[in-house]
């Protein structure tokens, strides 16, 4: 699914170079890496503030830590998206709320928010899934009407952009209060491990986050709230540096790879391609097909037996998992994220993708195709 071995050759001097630097000096924890790192993804999202933190389920984890909320508020998040999105939620003591996602983009439908929001409700976890935005001008508007906090779950969709409604573009993950991204090894911008990050605007919530992610301390050994412990090593925000300035082209490749793959599927009955939408300029973490009338599941065992890799994001919802099953959550009614679930499957998709490979899981899917047809 991913070539991570063939990214790194062509960046190994520099990576050789920093992490010889990081294990001299010995400087593995807050190192001089992490404050430029730091500066550098602020720059290149546009945003006030960068807080660098273990991963992308401790941002999400933070973030939420950081709204004083209490035990039983409702947090609405989509059901069609990774665990850890809604996992998070539970821990803290509050009650996720799971709603729809629209069929063609694959993220959070705002109808489907306005439809949930109670007096309980405090904030909303939009999921930029798959590397496309979430529809955030309406779900802005909504948050706006009801004095909500959004979350924007930006671990798929690091360097996105979206059109906000006055016209002009900006990164996804700094529209809404807080923005969180992970840079585990697979994501668009990955480390050589577990690393992460939460972006914000607001001063106040950032001075928070970042006592909260350092046992809540203001000053040495005075701690003012719980808090927790999570940092980025020096020497995963050093390789991230070098990867930060490579991630445009990065994104690009993955657009590449995208839209041959689009080319190919285009007049194929049954198969649907992802479906951009006007506002957001996708940088495909994954590419996802959509099958009706196709065996989803015969095509993965298809497509193995040749060699492609294929993998179904996300076989069963969060509403449907047990760990959930206190929420009453199985009961919740999600006909479109159930309907896709049965139907969604993700071709290979990474930076390294040469046209020799892309043609072999082409025309492996396709060879399905006319076989099942016939
Ligand atoms: C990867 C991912 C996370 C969690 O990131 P980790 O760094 O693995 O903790 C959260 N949300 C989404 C949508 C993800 O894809």
């Amino acid at each position: 699914m991913v070539d991570l071995i063939t990214q790194l050759e062509k960046i190994k001097p520099s990576i050789d170079k920093v992490i010889n630097e990081v294990i001299t000096t010995a400087q593995f924890i807050n190192g001089p890496e992490v404050k430029a790192f730091q500066t550098e993804l602020q720059e290149y999202l546009g945003v006030k503030h960068v807080i660098p933190c273990a991963n992308g389920t401790d941002a999400l984890q933070i973030a939420l830590m950081s709204l004083d909320l209490k035990p039983g508020d409702e947090v609405i998040t989509p059901s069609f998206t990774y665990i850890a999105t809604t996992e998070v939620i539970a821990l803290l003591g509050l009650k996720p709320v799971f709603v729809e996602v629209d069929r063609d983009t694959f993220c959070i439908d705002p109808a489907s928010i306005e439809n949930a929001v109670t007096e309980k409700t405090k904030a909303i976890v939009p999921v930029h899934l798959y590397g496309q935005a979430s529809n955030m001008n309406e779900i802005m508007s909504i948050a706006k009407k009801h004095d909500l906090k959004v979350i924007e779950d930006n671990a798929q969709a690091i360097g996105s952009e979206y059109k906000l409604s006055n016209g002009s573009f900006v990164k996804t993950g700094t529209i809404g209060d807080i923005g969180c991204t992970s840079f585990f090894p697979s994501k668009n911008l990955g480390c050589f491990g577990d690393g992460g990050a939460i972006c914000t605007n607001n001063d106040e919530l950032a001075s928070k986050m970042r006592m909260i992610a350092n046992h809540g301390q203001s000053k040495r050994y005075h701690h003012d709230m719980v808090g927790c412990n999570s940092r980025l090593d020096n020497l995963q925000a050093g390789i991230l540096r070098i990867k930060l300035r490579e991630l445009d082209s990065y994104l690009n490749r993955r657009r590449e790879a995208a839209s041959y793959y689009d080319k190919a599927f285009e007049k194929i009955d049954g198969i649907k391609t992802p479906v951009r939408s006007n506002e957001s300029r996708h940088v495909f973490h994954q590419y996802t097909l959509t099958l009706e009338g196709i065996d989803r599941d015969k095509l993965h065992h298809f497509l193995a037996e040749r060699d492609v890799p294929s993998m179904i994001y996300y076989p069963i919802p969060a509403h449907k998992q047990k760990m959930f099953a206190s929420f009453g959550s199985e009961d919740v009614e999600l006909p479109v994220t159930d309907w896709l679930t049965q139907r969604v499957i993700s071709l290979p998709m990474h930076t390294e993708l040469e046209k020799e490979q892309l043609t072999h899981i082409t025309n492996s899917v396709l060879e399905f195709v006319q076989k099942e047809s016939e």
